[in-house]
Order: structure tokens, then C-alpha cells, then sequence
């Protein structure tokens, strides 16, 4: 299978560059798959917003959609993760090759076959 040469554009503070291994071509994230320090001031800062909000009616016991609120996050940035890994060039997801070989391969011929 041969690449498709396309340029690749930087991007802005990247978090992550790497080289995709099926194409080689070079290949940047701007998110992590782990939250960074930056992250969790971040949903630091959230919980404590929803906590001061409901404060009037719940005082502390708004602390109780802390783990709510966390694991939503989670989910958010890993979704959006998910989202940038797929190489644009061939189609390429690691992820998917560390699960299932088979569904990698799907993936990739699938990717193949709407270029076509
Ligand atoms: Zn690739």
C-alpha cells in the first residue's frame, strides 16, 4: 500500500509527534490520552464552580457530583482523543490495532475504499 503524500500541517501546541506506523508520515495531537496537571486544575476549578453554584441548597454535600462531573470529563477528552487518532493519510488507528488486528484492517480498507 502506498501513502497517499499529502502535506502535514503543524499544529498549534502539539501535545504529541510521531510517526504513523502503517503510512510513516508525520503525524501530530494536540491532546493527550492521560489529563495533564492543566487538566485536572481544570476540573478542579469546574467542580468548584458547580459546588459554589448549588451551595444555596446543598452546601457541602454538592461535593457528591464531583465524581460525576470527573468521569464525564474523562469520557469527553478521551472521546476527543479517540477522534484525532485515526492517521488522514491511510486511515491507520492504533488503537484499534492494539484491541482487534481485524477491526484495524476493516478500518483501514474501509478508509481505502471511500477514497476510491
Ligand atoms: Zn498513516
Amino acid at each position: 500500500m502506498e501513502a497517499v503524500k499529502r502535506p502535514w500541517y503543524r499544529i498549534k501546541k502539539a501535545q504529541m509527534s510521531f510517526l504513523c506506523a502503517l503510512c510513516g508520515s508525520q503525524r501530530q495531537m494536540s491532546l493527550r490520552s492521560r489529563p495533564s496537571v492543566r487538566n485536572y486544575i481544570q476540573m478542579t476549578l469546574l467542580i468548584s464552580l458547580v459546588c459554589a453554584l448549588l451551595w444555596p441548597w446543598m452546601d457541602y454535600r454538592g461535593l457528591v457530583f464531583a465524581p460525576f462531573i470527573w468521569v464525564l470529563w474523562e469520557l469527553i477528552h478521551y472521546g476527543l482523543f479517540r477522534r484525532q487518532l485515526p492517521c488522514p493519510h491511510c486511515g491507520f488507528d492504533v488503537a484499534w490495532y492494539a484491541k482487534d488486528v481485524r477491526v484495524a484492517k476493516r478500518k483501514v480498507r474501509e478508509f481505502w475504499e471511500k477514497l476510491d
